[in-house]
């Protein structure tokens, strides 16, 4: 993967695109938000480790305006330990995973390739359908109504795993080892973000809700009865 990571701590930046490299990635860093926000949009990555507490313009700030440009890169926030706030704001930012400081190089390595990896059934169809919303799983595309709807990579997976089985519900402990694919500090916030990103996006004007919540259970995306 083109990785770029944007960490002011040099000695830190250092030992992640160090790591990154020798794990067969091709990995650059920048040392400010602006300088980091550049090279992402000049040269778009596959992945973007983004701290933030960040000179210049912080991570919040880069995240809102990848998000705005429409970059599909996937972004990995690195967050303060213990710092709760900053995980939740980052992740309604759009970002599709975090990472506790510190942390090890093994974590983050593992951390970074689970978020390349596409959240990968083998028997996924390329097109999925429940009513009006579409997805083409191959070119990672979703429109309702025909109308094309912009989600971050992780948004997509979360509703990709709900639209492969329309009217299942899905808890959150299962959506998240679904999409993330690991067992860690993952809890049910996490989850419940990222479905109130897709229902702004998903829903949004339609008069006709498509993700249910299923109270104490989880969530399923189907039609009303
Ligand atoms: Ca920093």
């Amino acid at each position: 993967m083109r990785i770029l990571v944007i960490e002011d701590e040099l000695q830190l930046a250092r030992h992640v695109t160090h790591a990154l490299t020798r794990h067969g990635h091709e990995a650059v860093a920048r040392h400010d938000g602006a300088e980091g926000l550049k090279a992402a949009l000049d040269n778009p990555p596959d992945l973007i480790v983004l701290d933030l507490n960040l000179p210049t313009l912080d991570g919040f700030l880069v995240l809102a305006r990848l998000r705005q440009a429409k970059s599909s890169a996937r972004v990995l926030i690195l967050t303060a330990r213990g710092e709760v706030e900053h995980r939740v704001k980052g992740l309604k930012a759009g970002a599709d995973d975090y990472l506790a400081k510190p942390f090890s190089m093994e974590e983050l390595v593992a951390r970074v390739e689970a978020l390349g990896r596409r959240a990968a059934t083998p028997t996924a169809a390329d097109l999925l359908e429940v009513a009006d919303l579409h997805m083409d799983v191959q070119h990672r595309r979703v429109t309702r109504a025909g109308k094309p709807i912009a989600l971050s990579p992780r948004e997509f997976d979360v509703l990709q795993v709900l639209m492969q089985e329309p009217g299942r519900v899905f808890s959150r402990t299962e959506l998240c080892e679904r999409v993330w694919q690991r067992d860690h500090e993952y809890d049910t916030r996490t989850v419940e973000i990222f479905i109130t990103r897709l229902r702004k996006k998903v829903e949004a004007g339609f008069a006709v809700p498509i993700i249910h919540t299923v109270r104490s259970v989880g969530y399923s995306v189907r039609l009303p009865e």
